[in-house]
């Protein structure tokens, strides 16, 4: 058996039969977690295509519905995301940070020179723990050049 290398080489596979777009029947292995194709399509004479006792269709609509699943997960994901964000910007951790900053640049935006109004971050890679290097003050034009749209981060 063939593993879904997408769902961590554990998830079980099953042989499903389709007929491709210039009507020719193949078959192939479908992830019964993910729903997708594993591997290319087997011969014909494939020990696991001999071996089947019915031919079952490739099952588009599982595929369908677990990519849909998997696409509402990442949106939580991210509105979670966006929501610790929030909270983390109104934190301590994050006002003595901006702060460091600003007195890093002596109240200046770093790009410009204005009176500093923002701190932006260059990287989110390590947002909630950034290096001060990964921050910049910046004034509200320079700001919204960066985001293009007015944003407090
Ligand atoms: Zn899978
Ligand atoms: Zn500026
Ligand atoms: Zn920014």
């Amino acid at each position: 058996m063939l593993h879904c290398h997408r769902c961590n080489n554990t998830a079980p596979t099953e042989v499903r039969s389709m007929v491709t777009a210039n009507n020719v029947r193949q078959w192939c292995y479908q992830c019964q977690l993910c729903g997708r194709r594993v591997g290319g399509f087997l011969a014909k004479r494939h020990p696991d295509v001999l071996a089947l006792a019915e031919m079952i269709d490739f099952d588009k609509q599982f595929r369908a519905q677990q990519l849909r699943a998997h696409q509402q997960f990442l949106e939580e994901q991210n509105k979670q995301w966006w929501e610790w964000y929030a909270n983390y910007l109104k934190s301590d951790n994050w006002r003595d940070k901006r702060q460091q900053v600003f007195r890093r640049s002596g109240g200046l935006c770093e790009d410009c020179g204005a009176p500093a109004m923002q701190v932006h971050h260059l990287s989110y890679e390590h947002v909630g723990d950034e290096l001060l290097d990964e921050l910049m003050a910046v004034c509200l034009d320079c700001h919204e050049q960066y985001h293009g749209a007015r944003h407090a981060n």
